[in-house]
């Protein structure tokens, strides 16, 4: 038999090997944009296209390269950043590996311009697939350009894997703010299809992230600085009052490498406990310079994480550098957060439950009242406007079956999975549990828990869970049902975001539509909130809005869901009650029928469980 194993064609190992390196158009740019730093540019502009798919242009005016150089740079290994195995343990360099370009060029169409300042003329190069299409000699400015085009272009399996232009986007967006963060001595612009977004001059770290994020961090950010050995930690923390509900503004960055490092960030993370609420996230932009003898970076192709010789040491200075720096300006656990925050509570002590902020139900919305759909209820001595609603909602239930327990699953995680046949036992105790309706004892416990009595024992559901299942399946009816209805603000509202969310609303801006928002753009990042869903809250919907878009992105970075379930999940977090809410028996006693009402009354869209409960033996049990 005719030997098998044959080495791979230079062209398909390329390939192979490019996956690693590039996945999406924002890698490309990471790659780019890193090599213009080490080039030593002062100035470097994006330009993208399509989200990237179709242009990813960089122009740095950097130390260019000679005619031989631009040739070898598109080889794999070819680097000039390092010689011998030492150098990995001195890198200083955003590359090292000479591997971006060879996989660019390996799946897209690569027209490089380049030239040194000593040189007269330029080298023009165009590569397809891997291969040189054409050498020329140019006129071109001193520094470098890299037009990457039509990105995966031979590889259509990677193409067709690629989200939406404004999923891409946001990633491109991200990459950009994390290079031009760690360069604030560099000056960066992006266009996207021509249009700015950003234009970020040459400046300080506060000035930069003030430029990347917007004016108002001016105000909340408190500098960081410590040194000890060889390690200097540096940057900014954000007041604990301005922490966000998603891991929106997190930097690390290791000798101006950007990185992930969990560990590190469970160090922030608890120098901050006590300051903020449980599902609040502190904003952190915090660089380590370290010899770079005590790291390795060489452990990840994208090289987004790094390895420290001495990780309970830089745990436990980092966490020290906070606390002292959180205590110098004066945010101590007895600050008023009242004053100027987004909480509406003092700061928790340790072991308090842990109040929520609210937002303000507009008092003729009672997502509680009864909607009539099991007839051994009356609390309808108010009718409310909403009842129409949600029973339109309850009718519609039976269409979208299979639609929604798809979509639930994404969310039931096996070890809280509360059997559904466990539930629907746990509700016909309930509803037909031969206990008349006066005789049932519901109570709240710890303005946390409604307990009921049923026909096996204790019914115990979390009042938070179960209002966020209940909204959810709401709000992903109306999303698929159109009925909803737009109520007009007295006074728009006009709110401004960021680049990066921008993107985001336009993304979510039909579904944000068809929940009744009446939003139109003012251009400069800027929106006009003019009517909002006719059955929310509507005081705070700026805050609200924000909010939903805080909590849609970071679903966007744990699960890969589909926007709608990401919207209704996302709108179902943010007005949920909270622990902390008093509730009427009638509004306990009616938030259980809607819970049973439910398509999946178990769990909550986060796979938190909504309802346990302790059967008259386990009780028995308890008092052998
Ligand atoms: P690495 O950055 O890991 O060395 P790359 O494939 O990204 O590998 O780049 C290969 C080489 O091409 C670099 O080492 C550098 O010498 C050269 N190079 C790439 N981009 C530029 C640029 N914008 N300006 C000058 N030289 C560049
Ligand atoms: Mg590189």
């Amino acid at each position: 038999m005719a030997d098998l194993i044959r080495l791979l064609p230079d062209s398909v190992a390329n390939q192979i090997a490019a996956g690693e390196v590039i996945q999406r158009p924002a890698s490309a740019v990471k790659e780019l944009l890193e090599n213009a730093v080490d080039a030593g540019a002062g100035e470097i502009k994006l330009f993208i296209k399509d989200a990237g798919k179709t242009l990813i242009q960089v122009i740095d005016d950097g130390c260019g390269m000679s005619e031989t150089d631009a040739r070898m740079s598109f080889e794999r290994h070819a680097t000039s950043k390092i010689q011998t195995a030492d150098d990995l343990f001195a890198i200083r360099t955003m590359g090292f590996r000479g591997e971006a370009l060879a996989s660019v060029a390996a799946i897209a169409q690569v027209e490089l311009k380049s030239k040194r300042l000593q040189d007269e003329l330029g080298t023009q190069l165009e590569i397809e697939g891997a291969r040189v299409v054409r050498q020329i000699p140019c006129n071109c400015p001193d520094g470098t350009s890299i037009a990457v085009k039509n990105l995966f272009f031979n590889v259509p399996a990677r193409r067709n894997f690629l989200k939406s232009n404004n999923a891409e986007t946001r990633h491109i967006i991200e990459e950009f703010q994390r290079v031009a963060l760690a360069n604030p001595g560099i000056s960066f612009s992006m266009f996207h299809n021509g249009r700015p977004v950003f234009q970020l001059k040459t400046s300080n770290l506060k000035q930069r992230v003030v430029g990347l994020f917007g004016k108002n961090y001016n105000e909340k950010l408190v500098p960081l600085e410590q040194s000890m050995d060889k390690i200097r930690i540096r940057g900014f923390i954000g007041k604990p009052q301005y922490a966000k509900k998603s891991r929106g503004e997190q930097y690390f960055f290791v000798n101006n490498r950007f990185i992930k490092h969990p560990y590190l960030h469970h160090s922030v993370d608890s120098a901050f406990e006590e300051l903020l609420p449980e599902d609040a996230y502190p904003s952190y932009f915090i660089f380590f310079d370290v010899d770079p003898k005590t790291i390795d970076v060489n452990i990840h192709p994208t090289k987004t994480e790094v390895n420290f010789q001495d990780q309970q040491l830089m745990y436990s200075v980092l966490r020290s550098a906070i606390r002292e720096s959180l205590g110098k300006y004066n945010i101590t656990p007895t600050l008023n957060f009242d004053a100027e925050t987004s909480f509406d509570v003092p700061p928790p002590k340790k072991g308090d439950p842990i109040k929520q902020p609210t937002v303000k139900i507009n008092p003729d919305y009672n997502p509680f009242r009864s909607t009539g759909m099991k007839p051994s209820k009356d609390f309808s001595s108010q009718q409310s406007k909403m009842d129409d609603s949600w029973k339109k909602l309850f009718d519609q239930r039976h269409e979208k079956e299979q639609n929604l327990n798809l979509h639930n699953e994404i969310y039931i995680k096996d070890d809280e999975k509360v059997d559904a046949d466990a539930s629907q036992l746990i509700e016909s105790d309930w509803s037909t549990g031969n206990i008349p309706t006066e005789k049932r004892n519901i109570f709240q416990l710890q303005l946390t828990y409604i307990l009921a009595n049923i026909k096996s024992g204790l019914m115990i559901i979390h009042q938070q869970y179960a209002h966020e299942r209940i909204l959810y399946e709401h709000f992903l009816a109306t999303l698929s049902t159109r009925k909803q209805v737009s109520q007009q603000q007295l006074f728009p509202v006009a709110v401004t975001f960021s680049a990066a969310d921008v993107e985001i609303i336009e993304e979510i801006m039909p579904e944000l539509k068809m929940l009744g928002f009446d939003i139109s753009n003012l251009g400069n990042n800027s929106y006009a909130i003019n009517g909002t869903p006719a059955d929310l809250p509507n005081e705070n919907v700026n805050e609200l809005l924000e909010k939903v878009v805080e909590n849609y992105k970071k679903n966007l970075t744990d699960l890969n869901i589909d926007k709608k379930i990401n919207l209704a999940h996302s709108m179902a977090r943010n007005i949920a009650i909270k622990p902390g809410t008093r509730l009427e028996v009638e509004e306990m006693e009616d938030m259980i029928d809607k819970l049973f009402a439910c398509e999946v009354p178990q769990t909550s869209p986060s796979g938190k469980p909504t309802i346990s409960t302790i059967s008259l033996d386990e009780m028995e049990k308890r008092f052998k």
